[in-house]
């Protein structure tokens, strides 16, 4: 499956070129032309990488990327700074982007950085998450132990493979489409209500309000969001 990338750049010109580079070495490419908006789809779709201007319309991407970690997006993001100066730099680091780029670049030199970020991500999500730990909640997946306070959980297989799944996308909105792939294989009979009674039966068990949840969020529409 090729990569999808989230272009959020608000100059006609470069759009259309960093589109054509980026599909041509077979990406798919999608962009929106304000902050605003980059915000809104970087936050909601789930995309492999965001290239990310500074100067925008509506809201600059400092502000963008801020707002998105603290939204707990981790998708990582690209950012191109119009100007030299370090301080841009080291301000887009530290409100949570992964790389820079300066404008004016070569194409061969935004490529290299895009691959270079899609290649650690990917490396990363192959290490399963063996032990987590949210709230009072303490789970170890590789032994299938599931703690509250200290007393033992009983979760049955797919709940606990749910969680998994929601936990190693922690932040991110998981759709149920993506559910019914990644912890259901598509086995016949299983359709969105199979997930949504694992979901219930997950706060009951893990959530000191099942009712008001605080780690398992739905999010209307779309899917779940798993919050630490
Ligand atoms: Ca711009």
């Amino acid at each position: 499956m090729s990569s999808r990338i989230l272009l959020v750049e608000d100059e006609p010109g470069l759009v259309l070129t960093l589109t054509d580079l980026l599909s041509g070495e077979g990406y798919t490419v999608e962009s929106a032309g304000d902050g605003p908006t980059g915000l809104r789809r970087a936050a909601g779709e789930a995309f492999d990488l965001v290239v990310l201007d500074v100067m925008l319309p509506g809201k600059n991407g400092f502000d963008v990327v801020r707002e998105l970690r603290q939204q707990g997006k981790d998708v990582p993001v690209l950012m191109l700074t119009a100007k030299s100066q370090l301080v841009d730099r080291v301000v887009g680091l530290k409100l949570g982007a992964d790389d820079y780029l300066t404008k004016p670049f070569e194409p061969e030199e935004l490529l290299a950085r895009v691959e270079a970020l899609l290649r650690r991500v990917k490396k990363e999500g192959l290490a399963h998450v063996k032990t987590f730990q949210f709230g009072n909640v303490e789970v170890d997946f590789e032994r299938g132990d599931v703690r509250k306070n200290g007393r033992p959980v009983s979760l049955a297989g797919k709940e606990l493979e749910l969680l998994r799944y929601l936990v190693e996308h922690r932040g991110n909105v998981v759709s149920r489409d993506e559910l019914l792939e990644g912890v259901w294989q598509y086995q016949p009979g299983v359709s969105s209500r199979t997930i949504d009674v694992h979901v219930a039966w997950l706060r009951q068990k893990l959530e000191d309000a099942p009712q008001t949840p605080r780690h398992i969020h739905t999010v209307r529409g779309v899917g779940y969001r798993f919050a630490p």
